[in-house]
């Protein structure tokens, strides 16, 4: 790769924020270096069944941003790969970017035969560990890049020579290294997004110990066809499909023990996943647990036309407790109803906990000292002040269409900077 222009532009993570900014800022005739941890690009969006409000694959959005990669040679995409250090100021920054081995070069052409010969599994962490999958493996089916990895378990084992040789490509670089690249760059975009709040801090709900409860972003994968169950929505416990399902709202949100915010994405996604239950299981039932719903401006039809569906009850209440019933695995939510203050005892086959969105920032912040953070790890700079742009859920919880503007604004931020030079 060549040693970055003085003007170039350095977006860090590749999900649907940080990707607009890189593409945008590219499109306009910038030099742009975009650093993604994960061997793909895509983000959390790139694990979503479908999207709401369409309901449309989100293989659609990303594929048509994959396309204008490809046509945007300026555009330098580094997987794999993190921000070791930052200094300097804006309009000159000195950055260390620590790559991690793929053990893959790009002759590869993704014909699997690699997969073929390993026996070695690892926990999947495309489908949030729920199912196993071969240590020479494609993320998942729409990856971008189309390559490979080997886990470094399987290159410290003795089938590592045999994978190798399995490969008619010689795309296999058992001794491929770890790299540090030196970049000189303008300006700093910030887009490393979110990951589930711990559901396993969330004790009174048994979240981590009671096999059927799960959280939203294991909801998605299980939905999806290239999901754990190949798209078969069923119980973690005995593979049954459910019969009564729980949306538990606000799960550790609003909530100052764990998150003090709204995620504002939450309540849309239990009514989407609602559908997908409902369109799989027609003899499914939904009880959709909430404070207050939060939908939005038109997403307000989203919701409204949930309300009409018989099976789908919204209960007005906060579960305070989930226990499990027995050998049966079912659970048993204790709530009380907040419309007319009575307790209630439910069983559910399954229970769904919306965890909000924490920021990676909280526990993984920016290299750099200037750097300033809100109580709750979001980065936020003072307003107008150039430095490290935020972008996305890095900056705010929101969906994608937020986060996808947010990304142009950003672009343009980064832009001016370059330009100030
Ligand atoms: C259950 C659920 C369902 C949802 N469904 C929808 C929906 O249907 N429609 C909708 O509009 N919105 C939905 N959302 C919201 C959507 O997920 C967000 O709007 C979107 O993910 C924000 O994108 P982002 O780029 O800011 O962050 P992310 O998607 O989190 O992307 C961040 C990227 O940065 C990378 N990264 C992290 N740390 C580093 C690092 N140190 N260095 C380099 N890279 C790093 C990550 O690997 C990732 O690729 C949903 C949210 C949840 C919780």
């Amino acid at each position: 790769m060549a040693p970055a222009a003085a003007q170039a532009i350095l977006v860090v993570g590749g999900g649907i924020s940080g990707l607009t900014a890189a593409i945008e800022a590219a499109e306009a005739g910038h030099e742009v270096y975009l650093v993604e941890k994960n061997p793909y690009l895509g983000g959390h969006v790139a694990q979503f069944y479908q999207y709401f409000p369409k309901l449309c694959p989100p293989s659609c959005g990303l594929e048509i941003n994959f396309r204008r990669i490809k046509n945007l040679p300026r555009l330098h995409v580094m997987t794999m790969a993190e921000v070791a250090r930052i200094e300097g100021e804006d309009g000159s920054w000195q950055v260390t970017i620590d790559q991690s081995p793929r053990y893959v070069n790009g002759k590869c052409t993704s014909c699997g035969k690699c997969t073929d010969a390993c026996t070695l599994e690892i926990d999947n962490p495309f489908n949030c560990g729920m199912d196993r999958i071969k240590a020479a493996y494609l993320p998942h089916d729409m990856a971008f890049p189309q390559q490979f990895v080997l886990d470094p378990a399987l290159v410290k084992s003795d089938e590592a020579q045999k994978v190798k040789e399995a490969c008619p490509y010689d795309a296999i670089e058992l001794e491929m290294k770890r790299k540090k690249i030196e970049l000189k760059v303008a300006s700093v975009v910030w887009a490393t997004g979110w990951k589930p709040y711990d559901m396993a801090k969330l004790e009174t709900y048994g979240a981590g110990k009671y096999p059927n409860v799960i959280n939203n972003v294991m909801m998605e994968r299980l939905a999806s066809r290239q999901g754990p169950t190949q798209g078969k929505i069923q119980r973690p416990s005995d593979g049954r499909a459910p019969r009564d399902v729980a949306f538990v709202q606000c799960a550790g949100s609003r909530d100052e023990n764990h998150l003090a915010y709204c995620s504002s994405v939450c309540c849309m996604a239990a009514m989407k996943q609602a559908m997908y239950v409902r369109a799989q299981i027609p003899d499914a039932r939904i009880t959709i647990f909430f404070i207050d719903i939060r939908a939005m401006d038109r997403l307000d039809s989203f919701y409204q036309e949930l309300k009409r569906d018989e099976k789908i009850r919204f209960f007005k209440g906060k579960v305070a407790k989930i226990d499990e019933e027995g050998s049966t695995n079912n659970l048993v939510l204790r709530v009380e109803d907040t419309n007319d203050a009575t307790l209630h005892e439910l069983k559910m086959d399954l229970v769904v906990l919306a965890t909000g969105m924490q920021p990676n920032t909280y526990d993984d912040p920016v290299p750099a000292k200037s750097v300033e953070y809100d109580d709750h790890g979001f980065i936020s700079p003072p307003d107008g002040k150039p430095g490290i742009y935020p972008t996305g859920c890095t900056r705010t919880p929101g969906n994608v269409s937020d986060a996808a503007q947010d990304g142009t604004g950003a672009a343009l931020k980064a832009i001016q900077s370059v330009v100030r030079r």
